[in-house]
């Protein structure tokens, strides 16, 4: 059993949008299974002369050039199979595509009469699309967007290319979280896709959801984890709600007491100014408190200041020198 025989026994076993594409991507050691050298694989970038992605390049949409397009239509001295889509076909070669996909894998090399078919026909299948996923695939490998990402998720699931899921999955990651992309996270079982639109779809109310086109597509599975989100958000909201409401009736309390406290203070500074020997000694006989005179005002302060060090609430108003 070679390691190309042993990944197909669970072709769906990273299919689940984890990034776990360890058995893909580190292409048997077997050298005599690798026909033509287009394996996504450092060594075979080296020696195929063909465009081949590097591994750090075949996880990544930054090094597209769209120059190096491949015409598929046209035959190469390495193509061994064509595809036939829409009565056109499309040559390509089936030991990169097996590497791609478990599906094509088992198509070419496992116990199917295509096996040893020159020509794989391909019914019900848009030569736009399977040219765009084999664009994605190859060497170019070309950017998922907004207008490849919906078909090429569903040819990857169909093909279970696991990749190119993934690379799906974190183009839909970089766009505006929507019901449209959480109806595609549930369909696709993308983890990381669907927690992110759980998130952004349990902050639109009812009725907003319900308007949607995209929200009566999803299953009851994935309608119970928004609304048990929505749940969760409102709890949430309701208990700090509930804190907030403590710590304002606190302040209240301590806002009254205070009011109560200065209402007193108050009284008995101005209780102060009807005291003679609060005042100066030139003044001390006089009938009212004259503000004009800085000593009486230097002996009123003096007693309001001792007054404010018993009440801490007025240090703030006649703060102690
Ligand atoms: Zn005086």
């Amino acid at each position: 059993m070679t390691d190309l025989q042993a990944s197909v026994v669970s072709p769906r076993s990273t299919s689940t949008g984890e990034t776990s594409h360890g058995d893909i991507s580190n292409t048997p050691t077997d050298t005599q299974n690798k026909a033509p050298d287009l394996l996504p694989t450092q060594g075979a970038a080296e020696t195929a002369n063909l465009n081949v992605p590097t591994p750090g390049a075949a996880e990544s949409d930054s090094g597209y050039n769209s120059t190096v397009l491949r015409d598929f239509t046209q035959e190469d001295e390495l193509s061994d199979v064509t595809l036939l889509v829409e009565g056109r076909q499309l040559h390509v070669h089936r030991q990169y595509l097996a590497e791609w996909s478990p599906v094509w894998r088992r198509m070419f090399l496992g116990g199917f009469l295509e096996q040893h078919a020159r020509q794989i026909s391909l019914p019900g299948k848009r030569i736009t699309e399977i040219t765009e996923l084999l664009h994605c695939i190859y060497s170019s490998q070309k950017p998922i967007s907004d207008e490849n990402v919906r078909f090429l998720l569903d040819l990857a699931e169909e093909y279970q290319i696991d990749r190119i899921k993934q690379r799906c999955e974190n183009f839909l990651i970089t766009q505006q979280s929507s019901l449209e992309a959480l109806h595609l996270a549930q369909k696709f079982r993308l983890r990381t896709l669907y927690k992110r639109c759980v998130e952004f779809s349990k902050t639109k109310s009812l009725s907003e959801l319900e308007r949607n086109p995209h929200f009566s597509k999803l299953s009851a599975e994935t309608k119970v984890d928004v609304l048990k989100a929505k749940t969760e958000m409102l709890n949430n909201y309701a208990n700090s709600l509930a804190k907030q409401e403590t710590t304002l009736s606190r302040k209240c309390d301590l806002l009254t007491m205070e009011r109560d406290n200065m209402k007193a203070s108050l009284q008995a500074i101005h209780g102060i100014w009807g005291v003679p020997n609060k005042r100066c000694y030139k003044h001390v006989t006089d009938k009212d408190f004259t503000f004009s005179c800085v000593d009486c005002n230097e002996n009123v302060n003096r007693e309001i200041r001792a007054l404010c060090g018993r009440g801490q609430h007025l240090r703030r108003y006649f703060p102690p020198k």
